[in-house]
This record gives structure tokens, C-alpha cells and sequence, in this order.
């Protein structure tokens, strides 16, 4: 396993980064907030096996939690961070402080319209604002590369997909599929924070994806159907307070009312105080 080099500064990052290209290396970035999973680990390697050189930024982002949010206690262990990533071939890692992404208080922020509104965006009015402005000075300081980002955050990688095209950004964004755990939970940092009551209960969310987009693949084709089976399911656990369940088209994000194109299967609900998220894909007949 090759040692893995800690940048706490911007510019030590830029310069390795941009010799390495130099030198005709290809980089594949993996933006994390740390506290790594497997479904962290998933996207580095992948940014291993389709690049020369694989790094990742881990950095607890203040812009993208609002006041009441877990921006204090959301897990963090670097050390681990550290050998989880160089197992997966990582080499480099941009672990910067508040202050030096930030050394000013910000003017600039980057805000993607449409498909920022709802869902994610309906919840946490300033979250996709807070990603999108970090992922866009990550991307400034890891320069051309392709960039590593989960289905997990299904609105998350639709929001910097768009803004890498709509600001011309040198960065080939590459969705990556969604790690689970044994029985069917999605891998999260925040999983962490579920009691074991919630965490026996919180499979609700991948059992109700699973059915109802098997009701569609089986040929219902009815929309609003499909969203109350989703419904039903995830109010059937008790545990489980739904915030959102919709299907989309999966380009625009838009609430679909029909299966005639590619669409995804949303759903985010609260067990206690922790909020989790969740999503599949529909391969309907015809799509
Ligand atoms: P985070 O550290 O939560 O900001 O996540 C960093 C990246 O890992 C994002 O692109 C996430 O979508 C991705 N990610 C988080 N959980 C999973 C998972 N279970 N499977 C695949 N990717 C994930």
C-alpha cells in the first residue's frame, strides 16, 4: 500500500496536483465530509481504477448544514479515514481547516436553480447552496479530473453534474451506485446516530423502494399508485416519520406522471432526529 500524503493547504494540493497532470497523469477526486464507509470507499476505487492517480478532500463542510443541523457532532476519525483510503488507493487527501477554505466570510456562492427546489432542497433550503459552493472550489483546487460522487445523494449528483456543465468545469462527474449494508440499509455517516430500535427499523426505506419499483417493473405503470404503495410502506413502520416519497424523472428531478423515460424512485423519512435517504432506479418496460 503507497503512503498517503495529507495536504492541509490549498495550494500544496493545487501544485502536486497539477505536476501530476504535468507529467501526463490522469486524477480521479473523491469529495467527502470523512467519517468513510464502504460506500466511500466504493468511489475511491473507482477513481483508483479508471485514473492514474486517486485523491479525496475530507472536509466537514459549515456551508451545508443549517444552524439546528449536526454541523458539531457529525463523526469524525482521520486517522481511520486515512487507512481506509490508502487501502483503496488513494495517495493524496486535501484535509484543510475552516480557515483555510474559508479564510474570509464567503460573497460568492454557486446556486442551482429548478432542480435544487424540492426534495433535498424543500427541507434544507441552503444545503444544495452550501454543496455546490464547496464542490466548485474542490474541483477549482483539484483541477481537470473526473470526480467521484454516490447515487446515494441522488439530487446531489444531479445538482453538481449540472453546475460542472452549465460553468464549463474541466471535471467529468461520475455517478457511482449505492452501497448497502447486509440487510438493505444504505450506507451513511449518519447511521451512526440511530438508536437500535431505529436502526432495526430504518430497512423500511430499501424494502419499500424494492417493492414498489419491482409493482413497476412488473408492468404497473400507474404513478400516483406507485407513490402510495411507497407511502404505505415506509407509515407502516413506526420508527419511521416520512418526509418525501416521489418518483421523479431522473434527469430533471421532476415529479413524473408517467414511466415513458428514465425515473427514480425517491424517498427520505426521520427515525428520531436522524434524517435518512433513499433511492432506486426503474427499468420499466419501455424505458
Ligand atoms: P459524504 O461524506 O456523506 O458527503 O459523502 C461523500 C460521497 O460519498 C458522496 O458522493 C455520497 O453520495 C457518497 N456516498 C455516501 N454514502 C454512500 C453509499 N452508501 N453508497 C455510495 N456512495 C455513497
Amino acid at each position: 500500500m503507497a503512503a498517503i500524503e495529507v495536504h492541509e493547504t490549498i495550494d500544496g494540493f493545487r501544485a502536486t496536483l497539477d505536476r501530476a497532470r504535468a507529467s501526463g497523469a490522469t486524477v480521479g477526486f473523491v469529495p467527502t465530509m470523512g467519517y468513510l464507509h464502504d460506500g466511500h470507499v466504493s468511489l475511491m476505487r473507482a477513481a483508483k481504477g479508471a485514473n492514474d492517480l486517486a485523491v479525496a478532500s475530507i472536509f466537514v463542510n459549515p456551508l451545508q448544514f443549517a444552524a439546528d443541523e449536526d454541523l458539531s457532532t457529525y463523526p469524525r476519525d482521520l486517522e481511520r479515514d486515512l487507512d481506509l483510503s490508502a487501502a483503496a488507493g488513494v495517495t493524496h487527501v486535501l484535509h484543510p481547516s475552516v480557515e483555510e477554505m474559508y479564510p474570509t466570510p464567503i460573497l460568492t456562492t454557486v446556486t442551482v436553480a429548478d432542480i435544487t427546489r424540492r426534495f433535498e432542497g424543500a427541507s434544507r433550503p441552503e444545503h444544495f447552496a452550501g454543496v455546490a459552493t464547496v464542490v466548485a472550489k474542490l474541483f477549482s483546487m483539484v483541477g481537470p479530473c473526473r470526480a467521484y460522487f454516490g447515487e446515494k445523494d441522488f439530487q446531489q449528483l444531479a445538482v453538481v453534474t449540472r453546475m460542472a456543465a452549465d460553468l464549463s468545469m474541466p471535471v467529468e462527474v461520475v455517478g457511482c451506485p449505492i452501497v448497502r449494508e447486509p440487510d438493505g440499509l444504505a450506507m451513511s455517516s449518519r447511521n451512526v446516530y440511530l438508536s437500535p430500535e431505529q436502526r432495526a427499523a430504518a430497512p423500511v426505506l430499501h424494502r419499500a423502494l424494492t417493492e414498489v419499483v419491482a409493482a413497476a417493473e412488473a408492468g404497473e405503470d400507474d404513478v400516483a399508485v406507485l407513490r402510495a404503495r411507497l407511502v404505505d410502506l415506509v407509515a407502516g413502520e413506526e420508527e419511521a416519520a416520512l418526509d418525501y416519497a416521489e418518483v421523479v424523472d431522473a434527469s430533471t428531478l421532476e415529479p413524473a406522471v408517467d414511466l415513458a423515460g428514465p425515473r427514480r424512485v425517491l424517498v427520505a423519512a426521520h427515525f428520531g432526529r436522524t434524517r435518512l435517504l433513499d433511492n432506486m432506479g426503474i427499468s420499466a418496460p419501455g424505458v
